[in-house]
């Protein structure tokens, strides 16, 4: 399923950086065998790479780390802990009200932020706004249910943040989750998308909080194998709702790719992320994203006149909602 295999042969396998017999772990893009402890550290190296790659962190920076109990936010919050102690920093998870899912992911983000020793923020979807994530089940967004969570997610953390006065959202999206994306965007023609998809997505408007991605070079695989070797709280249980999606499908597509050309992967970001991207940029960048005010809920939106992505979604629900308006 992955490019990079994990070995488990007899034969003991040197670790290139530190000679241990004990490489259990073979990054294929790097060609590299290494042991657990030098897999960690490179692992960390590269994370901080990208960081001060796109600038991502100031020292006076407040960051909400946005966790949801999986492997790459977990990562996320433990490696941005240990590599910058002295920058303010919070856990946010939202809780979609996913029945089971949702209590079990809490769980673990909670002994996560115990291990760390940071604040964690609980968003409580039903509690704060009266639904929950499968109520769209029964409206137009029902056979779309993981993009309409992925943007009421967006909305939420955007919005979470900048009401607590941060100045980063820091978010767990991975080379896969990237890759993934883009291969869509291309498929789609969304020119406009691929310009917003960025490892570094500055303030745009005053009640938009900058985006970070810091884990955008690691693997899914290098992801599940970090939290794996720290022994990460990490949920065990899949939603049931992103079984079967458009999303996983597309990565087992993009995986079946990996296996035949190695390096796929890197080389499909590299070249977007350093050649297309700043074509594009150069060509459209005189006509810049324009950022409107939501009329209903006064949020940034790129509709210009109409209610955003969020409040055009949450209005699908109106007849169903029983507890508060919206
Ligand atoms: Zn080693
Ligand atoms: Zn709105």
């Amino acid at each position: 399923m992955f490019e990079e295999i994990s070995q488990g042969s007899s034969m003991p396998i040197k670790c290139r950086r530190c000679k241990a017999e004990n490489a259990e772990v073979y990054l294929s893009h790097l060609n590299l065998n290494l042991c657990p402890e030098c897999f960690m550290l490179l692992t960390e190296r590269r994370v901080k790479h990208t960081i001060d790659a796109y600038k991502m962190l100031a020292k006076n920076d407040r960051v909400g780390i946005a966790v949801s109990g999986g492997k790459d936010s977990s990562t996320l919050a433990y490696i941005l802990n240990s590599l910058f102690d002295k920058i303010d920093m919070v856990l946010i998870y939202i809780d979609l009200g996913v029945p089971d899912y949702s209590k079990h992911c809490l769980e673990r983000v909670e002994a996560l932020a115990e291990m760390l020793d940071k604040e964690l923020i609980v968003y409580s979807l039903e509690g704060e706004m009266g639904f929950k994530i499968g109520d769209f089940k029964q409206t137009v967004y029902g056979r779309k249910i993981c993009s309409a969570c992925g943007t009421i997610k967006r909305y939420l953390l955007n919005k979470i943040a900048y009401d607590l006065g941060l100045t980063k959202i820091a978010t767990g999206h991975n080379l896969d989750d990237t890759l993934e994306a883009l291969f869509n965007f291309y498929l789609e023609g969304n020119v406009e998308a691929m310009l917003r998809l960025k490892p570094y997505l500055p303030r745009t408007h005053p009640k938009f909080v900058p985006k970070i991605k810091p884990l955008i070079g690691l693997t899914d695989f290098e992801c599940l194998l970090y939290a794996g070797y720290r022994k990460l709280p990490t949920r065990t249980v899949e939603c049931q709702f992103s079984r079967g999606s458009r999303m996983q499908r597309r990565k087992e597509l993009l995986n079946m790719i990996a296996e035949k050309i190695p390096n796929f992967k890197h080389s499909f970001i590299n070249s977007h992320f350093k050649r297309i991207l700043p074509n594009l940029e150069a060509s459209l960048g005189s006509r810049e994203i324009k950022i409107y005010e939501c009329p209903t809920c006064g949020m940034p939106t790129s509709l210009e006149g109409m209610p955003c992505h969020f409040c055009k979604l949450t209005k699908t629900l109106r007849p169903q909602l029983t507890q508060r308006s919206l």
